[in-house]
């Protein structure tokens, strides 16, 4: 087959005997056959082609000039550098200096006064005059031909010059065609206005003399169709690979959830509350997939306290009423409890018995609720993933919903996996929203139901910013209110770097506010408490006998005391945009006013300012995930979490949105077509990895 491109016909074969490591360097850089390093595109380009003279060398310039070394020596103030100075030997006042702070013996013997360099680097304002720190340099002649066109300047790893890249990619773009086949059918690439591959990739790696200035925006912009071709190559690869997962999904079997409504319609009656529209949309959504008899694998999205967790329950009676049983998954101890105590409530007098799990449950109770679950006598099952610890036996398992999905690591989810999830239906909850480029391709996997639409009488909540300096204001604001009935959260300020500093600045403050604020009781959670003592400071909290709540950010996820109506945070300038989202979504849940108060310590770097800035004008989760996307880049969105799903190399999730939807409608067209094609583009752009679309 013509298109095909063989992993195995090519891989890099050092030439040099210094070989093993140049194939850990490049392997270093994902680069094991000769296909990676025709994808391993430039990140910039250097114009080499132009000479500046001496003479006309100024400071801010990034430029390549040439001159003859006057002299070359070793200084040792402010720290050891090799000092060269060169000048044109004509014009005897234009002079430059290169600095370089790690040199070897053989550059400063090649230095040799006489000696002609030709040298490219930016031009700064020195100590003697003019310099150039750590330019390019290499010895030349007298009139050595410049090159024509411009100079990939690769990604590269410690010890491999850009030299020997630059070889490397030269020849395997010469060594074989098939490397360069175009892996998409004809008709695709002209239908879509594509560069064919070839030529593409030609032209990255090796720009054509004289392009135009406009080209070169283009190309450093990464707009020119060159470009565009190989983004959209990357894309579809993605787009390919997800769909890949998605048919392994479709070829599984789970059981039937067809339900009876029984018991779904006594929740309904029994909440207290009518479902928003947004509610009931995802709603029935859920139930459809359970009626199927593949897997559902859907994510319930919905902003903070936009009322995901009786949607859940929801989908929880219709796996019963089918005669399923269902676990509910939290991240935390405290929103596990939270939950079961809200379920159990809700579905007190439907007899449902819920078995409760969790590791501070007493051995005696736990022996009790897992022989309850393994002989299928309980079918609702609600903790934390001690739910999916070894000795836990839910033989019925219809359905799993997992709340605030983005929180379990990598390891929980995999043991997930083990307990005969994958057989089950899966519902994920998630309040960090998705902008949309994520879901479409990293999450493209996933069903979304959105629920875009708050339950009536929320308040919305007032932001206030306020400086550290004026805290003793916020102290008494808090304890005027408080006095009035209200309750308020005080989060202590985040200290990644040790647990410990962060419990003592807990105890602390709680101290203080206790001093400051004697006619209120104070209240103080935080990670190292016992479960149960956290849980009886919740339950005083939510209770109304504690008015302030002295809390770490263990209260950050899914609390939900309606009657609490200010927050205040310290050192917000310390927190994630998503964290103080969250936050923020504790307060504003009855009906009173709320205030999220932002206390912040001067000087916030520029970065802090920015998501300040952020989370006072934006309330909406989706903009502010947008912008927290903008802010960090997807790469740090997604987070190691994510990890398994290669990140993108050229495409830009921000700025190709156009492309990603192209390179989507182009995979389930080659994937109905053309299946070899599309396994031939996997290959070239996976390759080693392509095992993941397996997982
Ligand atoms: P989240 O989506 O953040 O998990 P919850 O499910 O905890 O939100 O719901 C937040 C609060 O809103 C809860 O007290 C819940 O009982 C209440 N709630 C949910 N749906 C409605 C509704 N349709 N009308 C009024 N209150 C609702
Ligand atoms: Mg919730």
């Amino acid at each position: 087959m013509a298109r095909d491109v063989r992993p195995d016909q090519g891989a890099v074969k050092p030439g040099k005997p210094a070989g093993r490591g140049l194939a850990d360097q490049l392997a270093r850089l994902g680069l094991t056959r000769d296909a990676d390093l025709v994808l391993h595109l430039p990140l910039r380009y250097e114009d080499h082609t132009r000479l500046v003279p001496l003479a006309s060398v100024a400071a801010g310039l990034s430029v390549q000039t040439e001159g003859v070394v006057v002299n070359t020596d070793i200084q040792y103030r402010p720290r050891r550098q090799l000092v060269t100075l060169i000048a044109d030997p004509e014009v005897r006042e234009a002079q430059l200096v290169l600095r370089f702070f790690t040199f070897y013996p053989s550059q400063q013997k090649a230095l040799q006064p006489g000696q002609r360099v030709r040298v490219f680097g930016d031009v700064r304002p020195g100590y003697y005059g003019l310099e150039m720190v750590h330019p390019n340099w290499k010895a030349i002649t007298e009139g050595a031909p410049l090159p024509d066109r411009l100079t990939p300047v690769y990604p590269t790893t410690a010890g491999l010059g850009q030299e020997t890249l630059r070889k490397l990619v030269a020849r395997a773009l010469t060594g074989s065609p098939a490397l360069l086949a175009d892996t998409l059918p004809e008709a695709l690439v002209a239908r879509r206005k594509l560069w064919p591959f070839a030529d593409a990739v030609r032209y990255l790696h090796a720009p054509p003399p004289r392009l135009t200035q406009s080209q070169q925006r283009a190309l450093d912009a990464r707009t020119h169709p060159a470009w565009t071709r190989l983004k959209f190559d990357e894309l579809l690869a993605q787009q390919l690979s997800l769909k890949a997962h998605r048919k392994a999904r479709a070829q599984r079997r789970a059981p039937v959830l067809t339900g009876t409504g029984t018991l779904t319609q006594r929740l309904v009656e029994r909440a207290g509350f009518k479902l928003t529209r947004a509610q009931e949309r995802a709603w029935r959504e859920i139930a459809q997939d359970l009626k199927r008899a593949t897997p559902m694998q859907r994510l319930l999205q919905g902003d903070v306290g936009s009322g995901k967790t009786i949607v859940a329950a929801l989908a929880a009676l219709q796996a019963i009423e089918s005669g399923k049983q269902v676990a509910f998954m939290a991240p935390t101890e405290i929103l596990a409890e939270q939950h079961y105590r809200k379920l159990a409530a809700w579905l007190d007098g439907l007899d449902v018995p819920v078995a409760w799990l969790s590791g501070s449950v007493p051995a005696k109770q736990r022996r009790k609720a897992l022989a309850a679950l393994a002989s299928g006598e309980i079918a609702f099952a609600v903790g934390t993933h001690a739910l999916f610890q070894e000795g836990v036996e839910i033989p019925h398992l219809g359905l799993a919903i997992v709340d605030e999905q983005h929180r379990f690591g990598v390891a929980q989810r995999l043991a997930l996996r083990g307990k005969g999830v994958a057989e089950a239906h899966q519902l994920m909850m998630s309040a960090t929203p998705i902008p949309r480029t994520l879901a479409m391709t990293f999450y493209a996997d996933l069903d979304v139901s959105a629920i875009d639409e708050m339950p009536p009488g929320r308040a919305p909540v007032a932001t206030r910013l306020v400086s550290q300096r004026r805290r003793q204001e916020i102290v008494s604001f808090v304890g005027k209110q408080c006095a009035a009935g209200r309750q308020a959260y005080w989060v202590c300020p985040l200290i990644e770097e040790s647990e410990k500093l962060e419990l003592q600045t807990a105890v602390a403050l709680h101290a203080e506010l206790t001093q400051a604020l004697p006619d209120l009781r104070v209240g103080l959670l935080h990670g190292r408490m016992k479960p149960d003592e956290k849980a009886a400071t919740m339950a005083a909290f939510v209770a109304g006998e504690t008015h302030v709540l002295v809390a770490t950010t263990v209260i950050e996820v899914g609390v939900d005391v309606p009657n609490a109506s200010l927050m205040v945070i310290e050192h917000a300038e310390r927190f994630g945009l998503s964290q103080l989202h969250q936050l923020r979504g504790r307060v504003g849940r009855g009906a009173a006013e709320s205030t999220c108060v932002l206390l912040f310590e001067e000087p916030v770097g520029d970065v802090a300012k920015l998501r300040l800035k952020v989370i006072f004008e934006h309330h909406d989760g989706f903009e502010i995930a947008r912008q927290d996307l903008v802010i960090r880049g997807p790469g740090e969105f997604l987070g190691a979490r994510q990890s398994g799903v290669p990140l993108l190399r050229f495409a830009d999730l921000e700025r190709d949105v156009a492309l990603i939807e192209q390179a989507r409608d182009a995979a389930e067209a080659l994937l109905a077509k053309d299946p070899a094609a599309a396994q031939a583009h996997l290959e070239r752009w996976l390759g080693g990895r392509a095992e993941f679309i397996k997982a």
